[in-house]
């Protein structure tokens, strides 16, 4: 399936308005290449401020209709979408491995995940419930219902591109929002043939629209657009503060999953092979662009050295590449690497020290690509800036802990707080750490890793403004809450 998909590329890849494929206004697109060899993957239609008013006009002209549909009927619709994603896997799974790099297998396993998230609030459907109070007044009678906000921009990160749009999207509909989702560059193939896969399954013309375009061109067209109810990002922090000061004095409500710098914690007592394992999948899998990758590893010096060494002996039996074999891909362009690079080399600069990788691979099955090699990185002086920075790429921090103060202090020594885990037998401090570590996500003796459906998933910090989605918190970003009181006059019948 990925050799039907490299033989017909590069693909034309157009904007999904009022449930038809539309150019950008302008003609203009732009290209996108493969992560994997470099080569032309689509020409993607390059939106301006009027596509982007188009896409938006078409979701209000449908968001009435849409709305005034019964939740149970919504979740009825919504279960077809994502049975007829189910049906399509293969498909979808070889598109986002093209615009991806990632191996079929991986993509195969993130669009299992994006259909079993859309299985998830279609039943939501039948349970989109509010609460009843008791009132202090004889007679009145108060419930909470939920309204659907309106128009919800989407804006997503090409990381896991699949899951990332079933993530907005299934909540925003349940609810009885019409969206219009800005793809990523990297990803906008995908992101068309969900809109495709909707519309097959009847989802009616204008409640799902897809942009596509450069983020500050289009996305920032979609941030500033004056009728849109409520905007749901997942990506970097700089794009997300320029949203929050856009959006603010308008507003419109924000809900923003950004970026991580996430820390495990091994400790004296900890089983090290496991913790190894779990360290392993945390920093590198999906060439470590996972927000919630563990990027900083931190030891208790007792064990460092008997951690250190298998650590970089399991590093060096990773396989990097784009088959089922493989153990994770490439990064996703060759800025990105580039900018990962820049990073270590300036560490180095300041005294951090390469134990594994650094470099970008150049052998004949990754040259053409932005593979990197995976990395550990040992003695960054404390305070340095590499400790505080988001790389988004297969690269692991290594700092020694003199003890689970020390430990809980690093850990908590940064802006971000998304995830954390911690490997220990000890049930007091993995309650401690629980406790005080500033992270939406705390694992314990898993890794940073593992995020589902039904789970609430956000940040403290700059990971985030607070809100938490998917899960049935996501109802709260994608919903207004009234609280609806009667009156009966008491022993008037
Ligand atoms: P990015 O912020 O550069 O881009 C994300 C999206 O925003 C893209 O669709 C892009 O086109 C768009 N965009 C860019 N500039 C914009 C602007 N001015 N206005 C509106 N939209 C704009 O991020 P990226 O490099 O593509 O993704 C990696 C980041 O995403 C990392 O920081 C990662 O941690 C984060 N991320 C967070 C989560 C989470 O749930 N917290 C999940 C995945 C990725």
């Amino acid at each position: 399936m990925v050799a039907d998909q490299l033989a017909a590329r590069p693909l034309s890849v157009a904007n999904w308005i009022g449930g038809r494929e539309v150019p950008a206004a302008s003609g203009e697109t732009f290209e996108k290449t493969s992560p994997h060899d470099g080569g032309p993957v689509a020409e993607v239609a390059r939106s301006g401020a009027g596509d982007i008013d188009a896409a938006v006009r078409a979701a209000r002209g449908a968001a009435a209709a849409w709305a005034d549909t019964t939740p149970v009927a919504r979740g009825e619709a919504l279960l077809k979408v994502a049975l007829a994603l189910e049906a399509s896997a293969s498909r979808m799974a070889a598109i986002v491995a093209l615009e991806t790099g990632k191996s079929v297998k991986e993509a195969t396993g993130e669009t299992k995940g994006a259909v079993q998230l859309g299985k998830f609030f279609a039943g939501e459907g039948m349970r989109l419930s509010g609460r009843t109070f008791p009132s202090g007044m004889a007679g009145k009678y108060t419930m909470t219902v939920r309204s659907p906000l309106g128009v919800a921009a989407l804006i997503i990160a090409a990381n896991t591109p699949i899951a990332n749009i079933a993530w907005k999207v299934f909540p925003a509909l349940i609810c009885g929002n019409a969206c219009v989702v800005k793809a990523a560059e990297e990803t906008p193939a995908t992101a068309l043939e969900f809109a495709r896969i909707a519309a097959e399954a009847g989802l009616p013309a204008g409640v799902l629209n897809v942009v596509q375009g450069i983020g500050a061109e289009a996305g920032q067209a979609l941030v500033d657009h004056g009728d849109v109810d409520v905007i749901s990002f997942t990506g970097s922090t700089a794009v997300g503060r320029k949203i929050a000061a856009s959006a603010g004095p308008r507003m419109v409500r924000i809900s923003l999953e950004l970026g991580g710098k996430n820390p495990l914690v091994v400790c004296d007592d900890a089983d090290l092979d496991k913790a190894v394992e779990w360290t392993v999948l945390s920093a590198f899998s999906n060439a470590g662009q996972r927000c919630a990758a563990a990027s900083h590893i931190i030891v208790a010096e007792q064990v460092y050295d008997a951690f250190r060494d298998k650590l970089l002996a399991r590093t060096a039996s990773l396989k990097v590449g784009n088959t089922d074999a493989d153990d994770f891909g490439p990064v996703i362009n060759v800025r990105q690497l580039g900018f990962i690079l820049a990073q270590i080399d300036a560490a180095k600069a300041r005294g951090a020290r390469v134990a594994a990788g650094g470099i970008r691979l150049a052998g004949e099955r990754h040259a053409k690509g932005s593979y990197l090699a995976p990395t550990v990185i040992e003695d960054v002086p404390a305070g340095d800036p590499l400790n505080g920075c988001e790389l988004f790429g297969p690269v692991a921090v290594l700092s020694k802990a003199s003890d689970f103060r020390d430990a809980l202090r690093q850990a908590n020594d940064r802006d971000y707080g998304l995830t954390a885990a911690i490997h220990t037998r000890s049930v007091d401090r993995a309650t401690e750490f629980a406790h005080k570590v500033r992270a939406g996500t705390v694992n314990v003796n898993l890794g940073t890793y593992g995020s589902e459906p039904h789970f609430p998933f956000g940040g403290f910090g700059a990971s985030g403004n607070g809100s938490r989605e998917p899960g049935l918190e996501a109802l709260d970003v994608y919903s207004e809450l009234k609280t609806l009181s009667y009156f009966v006059e008491p022993g008037r019948l």
